[in-house]
C-alpha cells in the first residue's frame, strides 16, 4: 500500500474492466431508482450517495478508454480526467458511504450489480493510495499478525481456557480428520466469546466432530473490505491450507457476514481452484442438524422478537430460511421486519465501514433506517447472526436511546438445548 500511485490506481481500474462492468455501465439508464434503495441516500437525502454516482471515477475510465464516444471526447478535450483530487473526493463515497450491502442491485431495472462494481472500484482506489486509515491498518494487521484486530492464537487459547473452565466443555484444537473446522471472527473472540461456548455445547449434543485450527482461525477478510484481491487471496489461502492440512470435510463460516461471502463465494475464484472441502455457514449447519433431529431444544422465548438479516449472509449468501427455521424452534412470538430477507436494510457498518473511524457520524445517520424498521414493529428483542451487525446495532440502539437486547442466534439455540444432553 505504501507504493500506491495514481498510475497504479488507473492500471487497477483498467484491470477491473471486464464484461459485466462494461455492460453495467452501458446499460444504466440513469433512472435513479438505486438511490431509494440505499440507506446512505435515504437517511441523508444527499444525491451524492446515489449508488451509481459513487462509481464516477470507474465510469470515467470505462468511458474514456473503452468506448468510441469516450475516446473521441478525450481527443477533443471534452472529458474530465481521473485525477488524485477526484479520487480523494470520491474516497469517502466509496468507502464511508457504501457497505457493499447489495440492496441497490435488487431494484435496478436493468440488473446492474452496483455493489459488485463498488468492490471493483475499490481495487483502483486502494492501488492509488485512497483508502481509509482504519481499513488500511486492519489489512496490515491481517497480513502481518493474522487478524485485523491483532488477535493472535495465544489470545484465542486464553479465551478457550476460560470457556472450558466455565462450561466444563472441550474446545478441540488442531484435530486432524475432524469433519468440521470452525472459523471465528476477531469480533467474536474478543467481544462475544459466548459464541465459542455455544458451538461447543451444540456440537457435543449433536455429535459433530470439529476443530479449530491454531494456524487459521480468523474468518475476517479485510482484503475484500479494502478492495485488494491480493490481500483477500492471501487470507483465503491461509484458511484453505489449514483446512486441507487437517483434512476436514467442511469449513464453518461463523456469525460474520462478509467472512461467509469471502470464503464461500469469492475464495475459489481468488485462489484459482476449487477447495478440497465444502464451506457452510453456521446457520446452514444448525438448520441441517435441526432437520435431522440432532438439535433437541426445550423452553421458548416468549418475547416479541425479530431477526436482522445480515446482508452478506442472507441477500448475497442466500441463507434465507435457516434462521427462520431455527427461530421458530425456540421463539413463540417471532415477527419479520418489513423489507426482511433479501430486501432487508443494512445495519450501516458492513463492507469495512465499521473499521473506518472517519465514517462514524455517517454510519450513525444511516442507522436511522434500522431504527425505523424496529419502530414499526414494536419488538422487545432483536436477534441476528453476524457479530459485526450485532456490535453496530448495539451502538446504534444506544445512540438513539432504544433499550433492546441484541442476541446472536447460535447462542440463543445453545441456551435452549435440552439440559441433560448439553
Ligand atoms: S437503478 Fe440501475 S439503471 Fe437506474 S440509475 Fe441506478 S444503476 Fe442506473
Ligand atoms: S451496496 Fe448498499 S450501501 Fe452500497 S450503494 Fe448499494 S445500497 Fe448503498
Amino acid at each position: 500500500m505504501s507504493e500506491a500511485t495514481l498510475e497504479r490506481g488507473m492500471n487497477a481500474f483498467r484491470e477491473q474492466m471486464n464484461a459485466p462492468v462494461a455492460s453495467f455501465f452501458s446499460s444504466c439508464v440513469n433512472c435513479g431508482m438505486c438511490a431509494e434503495a440505499c440507506l446512505f441516500y435515504t437517511e441523508t437525502g444527499d444525491p451524492k450517495y446515489t449508488p451509481i454516482h459513487k462509481l464516477e471515477p470507474l465510469r470515467r475510465v470505462w468511458e474514456q478508454e473503452y468506448t468510441l464516444w469516450g475516446r473521441l471526447k478525450s481527443m477533443l478535450g471534452l472529458s474530465k480526467p481521473v485525477t488524485d483530487e477526484l479520487l480523494e473526493e470520491w474516497e469517502t463515497l466509496i468507502y464511508d458511504g457504501c457497505t457493499l450491502c447489495g440492496r441497490c442491485s435488487m431494484v435496478c431495472p436493468v440488473g446492474n450489480d452496483i455493489s459488485y462494481m463498488i468492490r471493483r472500484a475499490r481495487e483502483g482506489f486502494v492501488a492509488a493510495g485512497y483508502a481509509p486509515e482504519g481499513i488500511k491498518g486492519a489489512s496490515r494487521r491481517a497480513i502481518t499478525i493474522g487478524s485485523p484486530m491483532g488477535v493472535k492464537f495465544p489470545a484465542l487459547a486464553a479465551q478457550i481456557k476460560h470457556v472450558e473452565a466455565d462450561s466444563g466443555l472441550t474446545i478441540p484444537v488442531d484435530v486432524e480428520g475432524a469433519d468440521y473446522m470452525a472459523l471465528l471472527s476477531s469480533m467474536e473472540i474478543m467481544n462475544f466469546p459466548e459464541y465459542l461456548e455455544a458451538l461447543a455445547k451444540i456440537f457435543k449434543q449433536a455429535g459433530v466432530t470439529w476443530t479449530i485450527s491454531s494456524e487459521a482461525f480468523e474468518a475476517t477478510n479485510s482484503g475484500i473490505q479494502i478492495g485488494s484481491s491480493d490481500i483477500a487471496r492471501e487470507l483465503v489461502n491461509r484458511v484453505v491450507v489449514a483446512a486441507e492440512k487437517l483434512k476436514v470435510k467442511y469449513v464453518i463460516s461463523p456469525e460474520c457476514g462478509h467472512a461467509y461471502t469471502a470464503i464461500r463465494w469469492e475464495g475459489p475464484n481468488l485462489i484459482g481452484r476449487p477447495y478440497d472441502f465444502k464451506v457452510v455457514h453456521i446457520l446452514e449447519l444448525l438448520d441441517e442438524l435441526r432437520s435431522a433431529g440432532r438439535l433437541k431444544t426445550e423452553g421458548t422465548e416468549d418475547d416479541r422478537l425479530t431477526f436482522h438479516d445480515p446482508c452478506q449472509i442472507v441477500r448475497k449468501g442466500g441463507v434465507l430460511e435457516p434462521p427462520r427455521n431455527l427461530l421458530n424452534m425456540v421463539a413463540t412470538n417471532f415477527v419479520d421486519m418489513n423489507d426482511s430477507r433479501e430486501m432487508n436494510w443494512c445495519c450501516g457498518g458492513g463492507g469495512g465501514v465499521s473499521a473506518n473511524e472517519r465514517a462514524e457520524e455517517l454510519r450513525i445517520k444511516a442507522f436511522k433506517r434500522k431504527k425505523t424498521q424496529l419502530d414499526e414493529l414494536n419488538v422487545e428483542t432483536l436477534v441476528t447472526a453476524c457479530a459485526n451487525c450485532r456490535l453496530i446495532i448495539e451502538e446504534g440502539l444506544e445512540e438513539y436511546r432504544m433499550e433492546m437486547p441484541v442476541v446472536g442466534l447460535t447462542e440463543m439455540i445453545a441456551e435452549h438445548l435440552v439440559e441433560d444432553e448439553k
